[in-house]
């Protein structure tokens, strides 16, 4: 059936199962489950959600100079995030990295270095991992910028965002970053996971901005979320 041991791997390569609908398949998402993704359309907005009012409207913290995500946190987004966050499916953080380097950002004016938003190292203990840290990498990669993990430190272990509403999360995201190592690029991308009112990312350009007040810095995350009323 197959030719010989070189055709035995051949197979094993190609017949992966997709990761949201299992049937067999090249990429992690398939062809199908692909074309069913839910995303904005980034032509549409310029290569600039800023440019979109519904978001705009959901922003409760807007100090950046350009955001770019796939889409709206939703199915099979969610999906794949709880899986990697709270299941440890890490093969999830390479489904949604080659999701997000699919959808084509324009190559000019690209920042030249990826941040990711850290883990508080307490959490980092217990996670053993960061999401936004593993994902980034693959995309740092994937548009050849510089990937600078260690730029931001977490200095303050504040209280999930989830459960808490907009005036909250604007408080509890006050001060929880410092700058840990210098930039030497005028333009970087803060990249987080899932972004609602946009203070957590917001906290982040604050920190770097002390420093660097003229750095210009795009927000990259996977997916926004309305936020919870
Ligand atoms: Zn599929």
């Amino acid at each position: 059936m197959f030719n010989g041991i070189k055709g035995w791997f051949g197979w094993l390569a190609i017949n992966q199962q997709c990761v949201l609908c299992h049937q067999l398949s090249k990429a992690l998402v398939c062809p199908y489950c692909f074309a069913d993704l839910p995303r904005f359309n980034m032509q549409n907005e310029a290569q600039n959600l800023l440019c979109n009012p519904k978001i705009l409207r959901e922003l409760k913290v807007i100090n950046f100079d350009r955001l770019f995500a796939m889409s709206e946190y939703q199915w099979p987004y969610s999906y794949l995030l709880s899986g990697l966050k709270f299941n440890r499916k890490v093969v999830f953080a390479q489904a949604l990295s080659e999701l997000f380097c699919h959808l084509e950002l324009a190559h000019t004016d690209l920042p030249k270095a990826l941040v990711p938003i850290p883990l508080h190292p307490s959490r980092m203990a217990s996670r053993k991992y960061n999401q936004a840290s593993i994902i980034g990498k693959n995309i740092a990669k994937h548009y050849c910028l510089k990937f600078l993990p260690q730029t931001l430190q977490r200095v303050v272990n504040s209280q999930a965002q989830t459960r808490l509403n907009s005036a909250q999360r604007m408080k509890n995201a006050q001060g929880i970053f410092t700058m840990a190592h210098e930039l030497d690029v005028d333009h970087i991308a803060i990249f987080d996971d899932v972004i609602t009112t946009g203070a957590t990312v917001g906290a982040a350009v604050d920190a770097i901005r002390a420093q660097f007040p003229d750095i210009k810095i795009d927000v990259w995350a996977l997916c926004i979320t309305p936020e919870r009323r």
